[in-house]
């Protein structure tokens, strides 16, 4: 190989250089530097001839053998150019990262006659790479350790006609532990064709992330674990990157403890409202019990009073027992036992035969009653009973929110396949922002507003507990001033018969339903003889 070099040109050149510029000339054993990167290195006073031997003492212990091995391979193979990294101690830094690269200067013998190179100093991005991999590594030791699902997806662009899909590129193990997913197996397919256990929604949300940019966040059940996840995606790179972070919780514990949580709450307060229900009756109990001692230990011409008094005892027993079995009605529906007893029934006949018995209840409050119907007969499966108590509750609400002279209409409408039922009154009618809550258990709108009429605000919430179970649903439409209507629809389906229908409720069981459902309403002080 021809080679012509004026040294001492060089030399001035690597002068010149801020770098760490150098030349070994082989034969000579001389190696001469640029001479900042000498000062640097503490060698300005060291002859060219002990330069090299001087550069190898200064070379981190750990990386000397690197070095000469690199030139020994680079000669052996006969390559003109070689680069290594190592480390050499400076003046002013201590051990520093250093790039070395050098071209070798063969004879024509192919023996190394000089090399010359540069010394190039890394540490700041060796920083970097070593800031960067321990990262990688908290990252994935965190990857690993958390018990939420995590993988990283990457977008595979579209092609032609072929819509976006993703790969999984990295998942943790959380996936074996919840979903049986046994990720080496999973690693590198496609989300679509491997139809990723979350079903399409999953897919749906990243091709939205993919075109918008926008985070998802869904919390889907799962029918495969029967279990409830909050799926979160996000991008976690530039958008041409395309690589998207998902991130599954199983969220089924916490939606049950809060679910358990709200029943205490529910219950709690549910105690509570009861006791407080349950001491008004009895107080007037105690009350007309005392009266009655009173009027016993005064004298014997007290028979109208005692009568007055036992009437107010029969009407507050009626009204603990409305109680209870609302209560005990609730708490069944609650825990899943409302069980109904259905029967093929004329519903029609169930509807007007209760309009009919409370009629004189209704007109006692000088209240008229209407009832009307667009069809004679309509035989459906319902619970006759249940039925009856829901028309109580319907028409001793619309009698307790309504004044002396107003009208109640009761009617009764065959739809394709249901029948709807409606009770609707003239009185002083529901604000907008309280029509949803109003079937809610112990919801009163204003206990002042219940005027004469006792209430513990269960009814309605019972009333829609009977209606769904019959796989019916109830609305309210409402007018302050103006009154209300309550509307709801029965499907129209048959049941096989097994019995007789019982089809009139005996009438002295009736009167006592009327007696214990109207006990809000109604003072029995005469009836009680
Ligand atoms: P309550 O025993 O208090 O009547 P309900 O559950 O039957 O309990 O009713 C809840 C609340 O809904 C009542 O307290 C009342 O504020 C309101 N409400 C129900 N029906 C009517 C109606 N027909 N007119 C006006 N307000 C009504």
């Amino acid at each position: 190989m021809e080679y012509s070099f004026d040294r001492f040109d060089f030399l001035e050149v690597l002068d010149s250089s801020t770098e760490g510029s150098f030349i070994h000339d082989l034969e000579l054993n001389e190696m001469y530097f640029s001479e900042k990167w000498k000062r640097r290195l503490g060698i300005e006073n060291v002859p060219p001839k002990e330069t090299f031997s001087c550069i190898s003492r200064i070379i981190h212990p750990d990386d000397v053998m690197g070095v000469h091995i690199e030139f020994l391979n680079t000669v052996k193979s006969k390559l003109s150019k070689s680069q290594v990294e190592f480390r050499v101690k400076t003046q002013d830094s201590g051990y520093v990262w250093i790039l070395g690269q050098i071209k070798i200067i063969y004879d024509q013998a192919g023996k190394p006659i000089k090399y010359y190179g540069t010394h190039i100093d890394i540490t700041h991005r060796k920083q970097i790479e070593k800031y960067h991999v321990k990262s990688i590594e908290k990252y994935r030791k965190l990857m690993y350790s958390m018990d939420d699902m995590f993988c990283i997806l990457e977008a595979v662009a579209e092609n032609g006609d072929s819509p976006v899909d993703f790969r999984l590129i990295e998942m943790n193990p959380a996936f074996e532990r919840h979903l049986g997913i046994n990720t080496a197996d999973w690693t590198g397919k496609s989300v679509k064709s491997a139809i990723f256990r979350f079903g399409d929604f999953l897919y749906a949300m990243l091709v939205k992330l993919y075109y918008t940019g926008e985070p998802g966040r869904t919390v889907y059940e799962s029918k495969m674990t029967g279990n409830t996840y909050l799926v979160k995606a996000m991008s976690i790179d530039e958008p041409e990157d395309r690589s998207i972070a998902l991130l599954i919780s199983d969220i089924t514990r916490d939606i049950k403890m809060k679910e358990m949580e709200k029943t205490i709450k529910m219950h709690e307060e549910l105690f509570a409202n009861i006791s407080h229900e349950l001491k008004t009756p009895l107080n007037v109990i105690f009350s007309a019990n005392q009266l009655m001692e009173m009027y016993l230990k005064a004298g014997s011409n007290n028979r109208e009073k005692l009568l007055r008094e036992t009437g107010v005892i029969r009407q507050n027993c009626y009204r603990f027992t409305k109680l209870i079995n609302n209560v005990v009605d609730l708490s069944k529906a609650d825990a899943g036992f409302f069980k109904l007893d259905l029967k093929n029934e004329n519903i029609v006949d169930i509807v007007e035969n209760i309009v009919q018995s409370v009629a004189e209840y209704v007109r006692e409050k000088d209240i008229n009653i209407v009832f009307d119907t667009d069809v004679e007969e309509l035989i459906i499966a319902c619970d006759a009973l249940k039925i009856e108590r829901v028309m109580l509750n319907l028409i001793s609400n619309a009698i307790k929110f309504s004044d002396p002279g107003s009208c109640i209409f009761v009617y009764v409408m065959s739809k394709q396949a249901a029948v709807e039922i409606a009770v609707q009154d003239t009185g002083i009618g529901i604000e907008k922002s309280q029509l949803d809550l109003i079937f809610n258990r112990f919801h009163q709108v204003d206990k002042s507003l219940s005027r004469n009429a006792e209430g513990a605000g269960i009814g309605l919430s019972l009333v829609k507990s009977i209606v769904e179970a019959h796989g019916g649903n109830i609305s309210v439409d409402s007018a302050v001033n103006e009154g209300s209507i309550f509307r709801f629809e029965i499907p129209a389906g048959i049941v096989e018969d097994t019995c007789d229908t019982d089809k009139n409720l005996k009438t002295s069981s009736r009167v006592e339903l009327i007696n214990v459902e109207f006990s809000d309403i109604y003072n029995w002080d005469q009836s009680a003889d």
